[in-house]
């Protein structure tokens, strides 16, 4: 990192840490009274353990205006958290203070709570009360687990489509939602459209709050968070597309896109029912988390963009992804590149090395298949995906079968289509070992490249069980002990509102202590 680079760092850290410690007046707040409803973008909650879930909500009278219509004072934020759906037998509450300076969004993480139970709770601010959110805790560390229905989505561009993939999804009961990144889109694109952003690409923190708000609105996105725990990693388009730590595609200066970066981690950060540890220091922000389900299953929920080198060979005078042949790039296969950088790596081994679970899935943004997208002499690869880090991808496959973690399985997205594999030891030797399974879900609303470019990719890379784009959809999970059961679930159309019609494309199961998907 070059000095002037790093002293930007500093100088940016310590302005935003003072903000973030000292909330203005705490103390002067009192509750105010709305005339309308604050609420407008609902409740969540997110990163159970087996005593605390992370209990979200933000208030916004008019949630597309800056500001999100509220006055600036600080505003006193009651939570209860109860054992029924009516909030009659309230079993713990407390006083959070919603501030302007982090867009008056709340992060309660009430302590204390029983292991593997569900809860309902809401928020009161001065005259007005939220709907009531339900959630549920983690099992104790390590006890006993026999199902888990997770519920994996990712890729939701507003304009593209209606989010009824989500009813759907409820129509399952999910005990999770992960969702693998592009929750927003900080730019309109696409053909088709039924709904608008209203607004220019985002750049600025008012942007990308409003960016955040507008998606917000969708009654089935609000519904889903609602419903269930979540949890959550980004990928480009919660910043800019394709970039790379402090490069983005326009090949801004890194300072310029550093400040930009900073804006979208915090309005993520506000809008995420993320934990207290996750909250951004400047353009920093610790993403990476593990949560653990019983003996079942643990979650690591990883960060492929804040510290990824560059993206190799990307076109003249720009940054992000291209579609190049390893012969005429040979920088793909520099051995110190990074994805996950050297700590979240470092963080990841060690925390898959202690986990006890009979299930691993790591989270993240991009495809980690090996695809050669084009017949010829030498494999031609897209840059912005793990086939532009094979030293990384090599060093993580290399740990799972190493160190025998039990049964990894990587769940993505970035792709706009549903692409099952087996992950092989050696990433272009398909006779070497498959060691993990990999899941990508296809898009809950975004469109795709066209199905004739991913049976180009299934011809040419038998290691891909399926690879389909002509569905926007979302993966449902089936974890037991024995066995994962993946059931790829494609919506009829995301273009009415109206509609949440589905069918299940195909089925793969994952037996346990047996790496790699099979076709049911
Ligand atoms: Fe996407
Ligand atoms: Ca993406």
């Amino acid at each position: 990192m070059s000095r002037t680079r790093r002293s930007f760092l500093i100088a940016s850290l310590a302005s935003l840490g003072a903000t973030a410690l000292t909330p203005s007046h705490p103390l002067r707040a009192s509750p105010p009274r709305f005339r309308q409803d604050p609420f407008t973008l609902g409740v969540a909650s997110g990163y159970p353990t087996a005593t605390s879930v992370v209990l979200w909500t933000r208030l916004a009278p008019s949630p597309l205006e800056p500001g999100g219509g509220m006055p600036g004072a600080v505003v006193p934020v009651e939570w209860e958290v109860a054992t029924d759906e009516k909030m009659s037998r309230v079993v713990l509450k407390g006083t959070d203070y919603a501030t302007a300076d982090w867009a008056y969004s709340i992060h309660a993480e009430p302590y204390g709570l029983e292991p593997a139970r569900d809860y309902w709770y809401r928020f009161t601010a001065g005259n007005a009360r939220s709907p009531i959110g339900r959630t549920r805790t983690a099992p104790a560390f390590n006890s006993p687990l026999a199902q888990l229905k997770v519920a994996v989505a990712s890729c939701q561009q507003y304009e593209q489509g209606f989010f009824t993939a989500y009813r759907h999804m409820l129509s399952g009961n999910p005990d999770l939602i992960v969702h693998t990144g592009d929750y927003i889109y900080e730019v309109s694109w696409g053909d088709e459209l039924v709904r608008s952003h209203g607004a220019a690409e985002a750049y600025t923190l008012d942007d990308y709050r409003q960016r955040y708000a507008l998606y917000k609105t969708d009654p089935d996105l609000a519904a889903a968070h609602s419903a269930c725990p979540w949890l959550v990693t980004w990928d480009d388009h919660e910043v800019s597309n394709d970039y790379a730590g402090s490069i983005d595609d326009d090949n801004d200066e890194p300072e310029l896109f550093i400040a930009r970066r900073a804006a979208a981690y915090r309005a993520y950060y506000e809008h995420m029912p993320l934990p207290r540890r996750a909250l951004p220091f400047g353009a920093l922000m610790r993403l990476h988390a593990r949560r653990a389900f019983g003996d079942l299953a643990a979650f690591f929920m990883l960060d492929q963009r804040q510290y990824r080198s560059p993206d190799a060979c990307s076109p003249f005078g720009r940054g992000g992804g291209a579609r190049v042949k390893l012969s005429d790039c040979p920088e793909i296969d520099q051995p110190q590149r990074q994805m996950l950088g050297e700590r979240q790596e470092a963080w990841l081994f060690g925390a898959l090395g202690n986990s006890r679970a009979r299930w691993n899935l790591l989270a993240q943004g991009t495809v980690m298949a090996h695809i050669n997208e084009q017949a010829g002499e030498s494999p031609r690869y897209w840059t912005d995906s793990w086939n532009g880090f094979p030293a990384a991808r090599a060093r993580m496959v290399d740990f799972l079968a190493e160190r025998k973690v039990a049964n990894p399985v990587v769940l993505s997205g970035d792709v706009h289509a549903f692409i099952v594999s087996g992950l092989r030891r050696s990433a272009r030797d398909l006779s070497s070992p498959v060691v993990a399974s990999e899941l990508v879900t296809s898009s809950i609303t975004s469109q795709a490249l066209s199905q004739r470019t991913f049976d180009t990719w299934t011809s040419l890379n038998p290691n891909l069980l399926i690879a389909n784009g002509e569905s926007r959809g979302y993966l449902r999970l089936d974890l037991t002990r024995d066995r994962l059961q993946a059931d790829l679930i494609a919506m009829d159309s995301v273009k009415k509102a109206n509609a949440a019609g589905a069918r299940t494309l195909k089925s793969f199961a994952i037996e346990a202590g047996r790496p790699g998907p099979v076709a049911l």
